[in-house]
């Protein structure tokens, strides 16, 4: 084949490729990526606070009067249909699980919140099992379920925390002083009252009951009930739509 080599060097004086290449291409793409990083961007938090964001509307109205609505209220002890737990507190429930607080934030259990002043809402045990308190704990205590009611065979951790006030006196049951271990407590046992410590005694949370349902290690201990990627949806314990992905904007309530 004949090369002609005019014709290929007039071609690249007419298009100056390099040129176009060079100062084009790359403003046009990172356009492209800085208009694609704001699509992810606003597509993130559109999903993270679309969740339940009519749910967190009706808490606050809730928490701003609460009498006003005492159709919204779960009252303790209650069962709903043949779930294996009892519900363990009064309140509304209205923070439930996979509810995010802030981007990338992901809530591992449900806040029940009883439109009370701290230590005079009543917190019961919602499934039989042995309760422990560690001895830096001074809002929590954890209940080992040897025997998944969910899962024969499978054990697994019922986690209840924020008993106390600002400032971290307990409101947890003198039955369970810290360092408490392995102690058998049946459903509907007393374990404390509703507080709203925080850790922080400047900026304490609205007063609630937090539970979560927490996964074993494999070893007989508890995981980290931080991650939620070490609970599990308590939904079906409780026989309420707990999951903020199935239940995006709803008080949830026994069906
Ligand atoms: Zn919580």
């Amino acid at each position: 084949m004949q090369v002609n080599w005019s014709y290929l060097s007039k071609l690249s004086q007419t298009i100056p490729f390099q040129a176009v290449y060079n100062a084009e291409m790359p403003k046009r793409l990172a356009l492209l990526i800085a208009f694609a990083a704001i699509v992810t961007a606003a597509l993130y938090l559109f999903i993270n606070y679309r969740r339940g964001s009519a749910r967190t509307l009706q808490t606050f109205a809730f928490l701003r009067d609460p009498a006003s609505r005492p159709d919204l209220r779960m009252i303790n002890g209650t069962q709903c249909d043949s779930a294996p737990f009892i519900f363990p507190t009064d309140g509304l429930v209205g923070f439930i699980w996979d509810d995010s607080f802030r981007p990338g934030h992901r809530h591992q259990g449900i806040d029940i919140f009883a439109g009370t002043d701290v230590g005079v809402t009543p917190v019961v045990a919602a499934y039989p099992g042995y309760l422990s308190r560690e001895l830096g704990w001074k809002s929590s205590v954890i209940i080992r379920v040897p025997n998944d009611p969910l899962q024969a065979g499978r054990q697994i951790w019922v986690y209840y925390t924020h008993m106390a006030n600002p400032q971290g006196n307990s409101f947890i049951s003198p039955d369970f002083p810290a360092g408490t271990s392995e102690v058998y407590v049946e459903a509907g046992t007393l374990l404390g009252y509703q507080g709203n410590y925080s850790g922080d005694p400047n900026n304490p949370v609205g007063v609630h009951l937090h539970v979560s349902v927490v996964k074993d290690d494999g070893f007989g201990r508890f995981t980290n009930e931080l991650e939620i990627e070490n609970t599990y949806d308590p939904s079906p314990y409780f026989g309420l739509p707990l999951n903020a992905y199935e239940n995006t904007d709803t008080i949830p309530m026994c069906e």
